[in-house]
């Protein structure tokens, strides 16, 4: 076990001009992302979370406090490292999928191993193999739109782990889905995070969601952060 934080984040804020008023979207926020971690990051609407998983993830950046990327701050990397970081190191999965319409699932899922140059026999093996691991072996060659929201959504967590990242961030993966396919789709979550060890940090707004689930909890409010282990 490497028990350096993939993501170590100290006093975080992040302030949004609006009009003459400043929104404090996050403040002071601190929180280290563990090899193997379950996070689950609660919060009403408006309370952050976007704010912080867009820091965590290197899609923005911090006014004041840092980020350490395996040790490494990331303030010190070039625009070309942090892409490279977020490519290798990272999955995203959203609330509205954001599968590339025109491709195929299979290409959605090879999608950021062609962006890592990676030999087409091994990535199509490696999409296979990763749609086989969300239960989407047959839909390979389907585009998006012919596929539910539940498979797309499976869809999204195959090509988060193309390039076999440390962790995922999902920010509210569930908000488009009917309860029980909500359910599907964290069971999947975790049934990957234990099988495979990446860590993942989901976001919800839903603060009755996911009790059923072993997790190391977070709750934001007002753009602080408070910490339940
Ligand atoms: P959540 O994801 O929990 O709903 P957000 O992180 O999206 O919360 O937003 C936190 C706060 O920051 C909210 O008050 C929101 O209105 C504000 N905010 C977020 N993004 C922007 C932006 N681009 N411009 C101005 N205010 C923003
Ligand atoms: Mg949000």
């Amino acid at each position: 076990m490497n028990h350096t934080p993939i993501v170590s984040a100290r006093g975080l804020s992040r302030h949004y001009a609006l009009g003459r008023e400043t929104v404090a979207a996050l403040s002071e926020a601190d929180l280290d992302v563990m090899q193997g971690d379950f996070l689950i990051l609660q919060g009403p609407s408006g309370s952050g979370k976007t704010t912080l998983i867009n820091l965590l993830g290197l899609l923005d950046n911090p006014d004041s406090g840092s980020i350490l990327l395996d040790g490494v701050n990331a303030a010190s990397l070039s625009d070309d490292a942090r892409a490279d970081a977020r490519r290798d190191r990272f999955g995203f999965i959203f609330q509205n999928f954001n599968l590339i319409p025109v491709l195929s699932a299979g290409e959605n899922v090879a999608y950021p191993m062609l962006l890592k140059h990676t030999a087409a026999d091994a990535m199509q093996k490696r999409a296979q193999e990763l749609l086989a691991a969300v239960g989407l072996a047959d839909k390979a060659g389907v585009r998006p739109d012919l596929l539910s929201g539940g498979q797309r959504q499976r869809v999204a967590i195959a090509r988060a782990l193309a390039n076999a990242p440390g962790v995922i961030f999902a920010d509210e993966p569930t908000a488009n889905l009917d309860s029980h396919t909500a359910d599907t789709i964290l069971d999947l979550m975790q049934r990957l995070n234990r099988e495979r060890g990446v860590a993942f940090v989901i976001a919800t707004h839903d603060l009755n969601l996911m009790e059923q689930y072993d997790a190391r909890r977070l709750v934001l409010h007002q753009g602080r952060l408070h910490i339940y282990e």
